[in-house]
């Protein structure tokens, strides 16, 4: 069985204070739900905040993006090693936001996705198409493409240890869900063209939805049988919300047994 995940996408958004109040509600409310994992990604200067808050409880702490260098003279930017070192499990790559708002291409998320691999940490590929592919019938051409940069980067094997993410770009923060079967079918298509080269690998991999995932409309898409969680953007700055995401995710978890 693959447990569930969802992870929270804090993109950026949050202060001191509302970082404190987020995590303080959110740990009790998630200490008595069973089986699933949990995960925020935080901005990186709040890494050491968030750390310190989440410890002791259930919830690992994430990033939302790596460099794809280990060290050295890149301004601004932040590795691997460093995530780990305040205590990351996670690191997001990929996300459609990087891909389209900074251009980051499908050769640069693959280096992302090695060097997170590199200091141990579990990469979130996110993947997806947007409105206009979507519409030319293109969907599973851009979402193999997108896979197919890391798997040559990476070796098929290096899919074992990461998560992967399909967010259609039309779903993300815009209220527009994706429906529990337009997700299933391209999670299926995922693990189906894995599976065409391990099959193990693919019926353990986790694949999350994520694109506008609310309390009203996770448990629907939680249902199906490849969509193993949620990569979660504006919701997961309620703790209400986000509490509720995860409860279902955890229900779904115990159905699945
Ligand atoms: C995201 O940012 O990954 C995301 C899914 O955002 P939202 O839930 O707000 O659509």
């Amino acid at each position: 069985m693959r447990t569930r995940l969802v992870a929270g996408n804090w993109k950026m958004n949050g202060s001191l204070a509302s970082n404190q109040a987020l995590v303080q509600a959110l740990v009790p409310a998630l200490a008595p739900l069973g089986e699933a994992q949990y995960a925020v990604c935080v901005p990186y200067p709040y890494l050491a905040q968030v750390e310190r808050a989440l410890h002791g409880s259930k919830i690992a702490l994430g990033a939302q993006d790596v460099c794809q260098f280990d060290g050295g003279a890149y301004t601004g930017e932040v590795s691997g090693a460093m995530l780990a070192e305040f205590g990351c499990r996670y690191a997001i790559v990929g996300h459609s936001e990087r891909r389209g708002l900074f251009g980051e291409t499908d050769e640069a998320v693959a280096l992302k996705f090695a060097a997170a691999q590199r200091s141990l940490l579990t990469p979130i590929l996110c993947v997806g198409e947007t409105l206009n592919e979507r519409e030319s019938g293109v969907t599973e051409a851009v979402v193999a493409r997108q896979l197919d940069a890391v798997v040559k980067q990476c070796g098929m094997v290096a899919l074992d240890k990461s998560v992967i993410a399909y967010e259609p770009v039309w779903a993300i923060g815009t209220g527009k869900t994706a429906t529990p079967q337009q997700a299933q079918a391209v999670h299926a298509f995922i693990r189906g063209r894995i599976a065409g080269s391990d099959r193990k690998l693919a019926e353990g991999l986790r694949l999350l939805y994520g694109g506008s995932v609310k309390a009203a409309n996770a448990a629907e898409l939680f249902a199906m049988p490849d969509v193993d969680g949620g990569l979660i953007g504006g919701a997961a700055l309620s703790a209400d919300e986000f509490g509720a995401i995860c409860q279902a995710a955890a229900a779904c978890n115990k159905m699945r047994v």
